[in-house]
């Protein structure tokens, strides 16, 4: 047995498998076509391409460097012209009726496989050759291929066979959103700190997760062996004897009295000990976790991470689309309010088609409302969205990263004309939406005064205001041990902000991981803070403690 330690992030308990996702290796996606003998038509060309370019390969290094050196390019070629291979291939294609570039992948895993069991270490170092080459045809397959197929969501997920504990040197969102939820038991990441965005879809989905895992050899030798995954200490058994098997079958035991006790709290109020009712609402980034906001008595949605919509497609999201996923969630959620946040793209959450440069400091850069400012085509689009949505609920918006009240202004009037085009065009909207900001930097906090005369509401992004309070990267590991979620300088602009925003009338909450944080709980509520929005998961916990709290207003 082995015993790994990290940080905690969602405190439940799993035991299972673990899928080691290693994101070193190129990944290529599969999905299924009507038209095999198309495919394989495409494999045969960009394998006889591949076959001659390591001809011509071949020739200059025997003019270049001597035919001992220019033999490897000769043996790339014998690899592609081998029989089993390319029946390998074809078969898997016709079969499996996949595209060519998914089964050349697979297939050349498969002989590499072969060759990495061999005794010999001449055989051995075959493997790599395989994976060489097996690269050069799928890059001229892709090359070919490049119009694009039109995969469908389920095409997009990375496949899990059985439920797994999902491992990894780290995970981004993106990734993390295309493995099946269903499938996921848990995550372990060497990586990755508790707020980081990926620790916040295990939130969501309410499964155990510890992040910033200590081992020397990594998890990838895990792959495939069964652990204890105890999200509630911060620790993984791997390989788990019988005893550590019992002492958790007690311990899961334990978890669900736990939630069955605190499912009794569902349709009671959020109230404190002297009377102040608290806003008790969800984060939440897809109807999957709405549902999860329902079933936990959520009294709202007070954060919908519309960026997921973004990295979740190949492409800008249309408006079609978006308006069909926010009508759904201001539907289901009857008259209880939803605030959507318009997309925080940048930093860790990426997506190619967006073609942001690399940054040297991308949590500094260009991400959320610069965005959105500096190519308001985007933002119209999803602005047009949300007002045509706004009809089917109680919608508000909410703006992320600002940090000055000209930016409000600027959303503003991109909002006014968006709903004057609509108008326009005859396009059912809803007029008055209200308009909230984020307060996630220690500007906007500094300055709350000021952004309370511009917005209608406030959220406090507690995990982007610790970063930049601290100067601590909520995605590096190695400046973890100096962060303090309860530093006094992050509880002064939190209450700083509360005191500014109620003069001018406002309302104000906290959405990042603090607003989950039950030892600070009663703090926060004695600041002032209005409302808490936390994942679907802890809901309940969270108004257990808000029951127990008084607020020292009356
Ligand atoms: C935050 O920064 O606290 C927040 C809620 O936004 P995100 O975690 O998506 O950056
Ligand atoms: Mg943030």
């Amino acid at each position: 047995m082995v015993t790994l330690y990290g940080k905690s992030v969602f405190k439940d308990i799993c035991i299972g498998k673990i899928h080691y996702y290693d994101q070193d290796e190129p990944r290529i996606e599969r999905y299924n076509t009507d038209n095999p003998e198309k495919e394989i038509e495409l494999y045969r060309e960009a394998n006889k391409k591949a076959v001659s370019q390591l001809k011509s390969l071949y020739d200059k290094a025997l003019a270049d460097i001597g035919a001992e050196n220019a033999a490897i390019f000769d043996a790339h070629r014998m690899i592609l012209e081998d029989g089993e291979f390319i029946k390998s291939v074809e078969k898997m294609i016709a079969d499996e009726k996949i595209n060519a570039a998914y089964a050349v992948w697979q297939t050349g895993k498969k002989f590499a496989g072969m060759f990495q069991e061999m005794d010999s270490s001449y055989m051995k170092e075959r493997a790599s050759d395989i994976e060489d080459v097996s690269g050069r045809v799928i890059r001229l397959i892709s090359d070919k291929d490049k119009a694009g197929q039109d995969i469908n969501d389920a095409d997009k997920l990375i496949k899990l066979d059985e439920p797994a504990i999902l491992a990894a040197r780290n995970l981004t969102p993106s990734d993390t959103i295309r493995f099946p939820g269903d499938k996921l038991l848990g995550f372990m990441l060497e990586q990755g700190s508790p707020d980081s965005h990926t620790s916040i879809l295990a939130k969501s989905m309410a499964i155990p997760a510890i992040v910033s895992i200590e081992s020397i050899e990594g998890l990838k030798p895990y792959d495939g062996h069964t652990a204890i995954l105890d999200g509630e200490n911060g620790v993984a058994y791997i390989d788990p004897d019988e005893e550590m098997y019992s002492e958790y079958r007690e311990k899961i035991n334990k978890i669900q009295k736990r939630k069955k006790e605190l499912n009794t709290l569902k349709g009671k109020e959020s109230i404190t000990l002297d009377g102040k009712k608290i806003r008790l609402y969800a984060n939440v980034g897809n109807l999957r976790d709405v549902e999860a906001a329902i079933m936990n008595d959520a009294e709202g949605i007070g954060l919908f991470r519309s960026e997921f919509l973004y990295l979740e497609n190949n492409d800008f999201p249309t408006e079609e689309h978006q308006f069909n996923v926010y009508r759904q969630v201001l539907e289901k959620m009857g008259d209880k309010k939803v605030i959507i946040r318009t997309l925080d793209i940048g930093a860790d959450k990426k997506a190619d088609y967006f073609r942001l440069e690399d940054e040297e400091n991308p949590a500094l850069g260009y991400r959320a409302v610069r965005i959105c400012i500096s190519r308001p085509e985007i933002l119209k689009t999803q602005l047009r969205a949300l007002y045509r949505a706004g009809i089917y609920g109680n919608l508000s918006i909410l703006i992320p990263m600002i940090i000055a009240p000209e930016e409000i202004l600027m959303v503003r009037e991109i909002a006014g004309q968006v709903k004057s085009e609509l108008k326009q065009e005859g396009i059912a909207y809803k007029e008055e939406v209200e308009i909230g900001v984020m307060i996630e930097t220690p500007a906007a906090a500094l300055i709350s005064d000021k952004l309370a005369k511009e917005a209608d509401f406030f959220s406090i992004g507690t995990n982007d205001l610790s970063q930049y309070t601290l100067a601590i990267d909520r995605q590096n590991r190695n400046v973890q041990p100096f962060f303090n979620p309860h530093h006094d300088a992050i509880f002064k602009l939190i209450e700083m902000s509360a005191e500014a925003i109620h003069k001018e009338g406002k309302w104000i909450g906290v959405c990042g991981e603090l607003g989950a944080d039950t030892e600070v709980t009663e703090r926060l509520i004695k600041m002032g803070i209005d409302e808490l929005s936390v994942s679907p998961g802890v809901l309940l916990e969270i108004r257990e403690k808000i029951r127990e709290s008084s607020s020292g207003e009356s």
